[in-house]
């Protein structure tokens, strides 16, 4: 009798941003589509994949990390395929696999749908693979059949940038710009609603460069969103992320009157100083970004904006930084993901004079979120007493409590039956905090 062949087992180990969470997912379809599981934990899996994110210094030491620390699995079984993918395997190729010689796999984000071909030459005993550049992409992966959607989902529209901001290294890992087919992208959206999805959030570097002419691909993005929002069954819609400099009047119209079209924007601001953001290669001005902020304030009164803030850009003085500080002040955002410049391989700002001493930058950095800590805990104490409708993702952290988002994006905790998991509530807002809210069940 011939002895079943054993189901193989992959982990996806995630850092970095959506796209990675995307990628991974697709990933997963496509290996489960090959015959593998996905495995519980690093421990029961025949191959880890690292997916991994470079764009702070931090976060590439702490994939190193991570795959230095994997060697005690790969000693107790030598079989065990380990891979590195996204943005660092991109920038470090080989040099990945001298550094860490137990790697079996390094390979960059445009070439993520050769992985199964790549883990049955490995698991068949094959030598180390690296693949890097721009492949033919994922695969189409037949949906049908896929098993529940989370109530939640990313869909990557494009991908790659052309912007070549001076601090940043996505388009030299992630390639230029190319958009998925309108048909394409519609049909994944229908397949997530009808697997489970009441939200979909659409991912791009640079969303709004969606169809540009001269991409592989894509129509408007204006198009695109709306006819996403007209999906049968879809509650929420957001897309993420915005480049200022590109963004049209008739999107701004989009927020308020696409019904499902959530009012939150993240709009990366990056410094307040026009200097700054022109020696940072962003091509808006301050007086630009406030005129958009107005805009949409205007097509949509409760909209909650959230933004990236860099301190310490070479050059930046004390009066410049304040600049930044002062913008906080004047937008009052949400929220904030606020970062210390660092010099990052291949960019323009790498070779910039006037370095900031890093005790300089973090003394920027933590008054800077000092002062953000406060306007987000006003933003939140405006709320309270307010009803609103919040999407339940999970358990909080107390036992009877779930937790879910408001349409503003928001993180809002409140005790409430677990059969109210993956659907919409309403939830009275009863107290503020820094990062989340509380609320009662309206
Ligand atoms: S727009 Fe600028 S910061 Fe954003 S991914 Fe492109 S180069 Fe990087």
């Amino acid at each position: 009798m011939e002895t079943p062949e054993k189901t193989r087992n992959l982990f996806i180990v995630t850092y970095g941003c959506q796209m990675n969470v995307y990628d991974s997912g697709r990933l997963g379809s496509l290996m489960r589509q090959r015959g593998w599981a996905m495995a519980e934990s690093q421990e029961s899996a025949d191959f880890i994949f690292v997916n991994t994110c470079s764009i702070r210094e931090k976060a590439a030491r702490r994939v190193i990390g991570h795959l230095k620390r994997l060697r005690a699995l790969k000693k107790k079984n030598p079989g065990l395929i380990l891979g590195v993918g996204g943005c660092v395997a991109e920038q470090e190729g080989r040099r990945l696999i001298d550094e860490v010689p137990w790697l079996n796999l390094v390979v960059g984000p445009g070439r993520l749908g050769e992985i199964p071909a790549a883990a049955e030459a490995l698991a068949a005993g094959g030598p180390p693979v690296v693949l890097s550049g721009q492949g033919p992409g994922f695969p189409e992966i037949p949906l049908a059949g896929a098993g529940p959607a989370p109530v939640s989902s990313f869909l990557t529209i494009m991908s790659g940038c052309d912007n070549y901001c001076a601090y940043c290294v996505v388009p030299y890992l992630r390639g230029p710009e190319s958009s998925r087919p309108k048909g394409e992208i519609l049909a994944e959206a229908r397949d997530l609603v009808s697997r489970g999805s009441m939200e979909i959030t659409l991912l791009g570097q640079n969303v709004n460069s969606y169809g540009r002419p001269g991409h592989r691909g894509g129509e408007d993005f204006v198009d695109l969103l709306t006819e996403v929002s007209r999906i049968p069954g879809l509650r929420r819609l957001r897309f993420t992320t915005s480049h200022p400099k590109d963004f049209p009047q008739a999107l701004v119209d989009l927020f308020g009157r696409l019904p499902n079209l959530c009012e939150h924007l993240h709009l990366p601001l990056q410094a307040g100083s026009d200097r700054v953001l022109a020696a940072m290669g962003r091509r808006y001005g301050w007086e630009r970004y406030l005129g958009l902020v107005a805009a949409l304030r205007e097509a949509c009164p409760g909209l909650a904006l959230s933004t990236d803030v860099i301190v310490g850009f070479p050059g930046e003085t004390e009066a410049e930084y304040l600049e930044t500080v002062s913008a906080l002040r004047t937008v009052r955002f949400d929220s904030i993901f606020s970062f210390k410049y660092s010099d990052r391989p291949m960019t323009a700002a790498n070779s910039l004079p006037g370095k900031v001493p890093e005790e300089e930058k973090q003394r920027r950095l933590a008054h800077l979120q000092a002062i953000q800590k406060t306007i987000t805990l006003e933003r939140h104490q405006a709320l309270v007493g307010k009803t609103v409708e919040a999407l339940v993702e999970g358990f909080g952290r107390h036992p009877g409590q779930l937790t879910g988002r408001a349409r503003d994006l928001k993180v809002i905790n409140f005790d409430g039956p677990a059969r109210l998991l993956g659907s919409l509530a309403m939830v009275t807002v009863t107290e503020a905090w820094p990062v989340s809210l509380i609320g009662r069940l309206a």
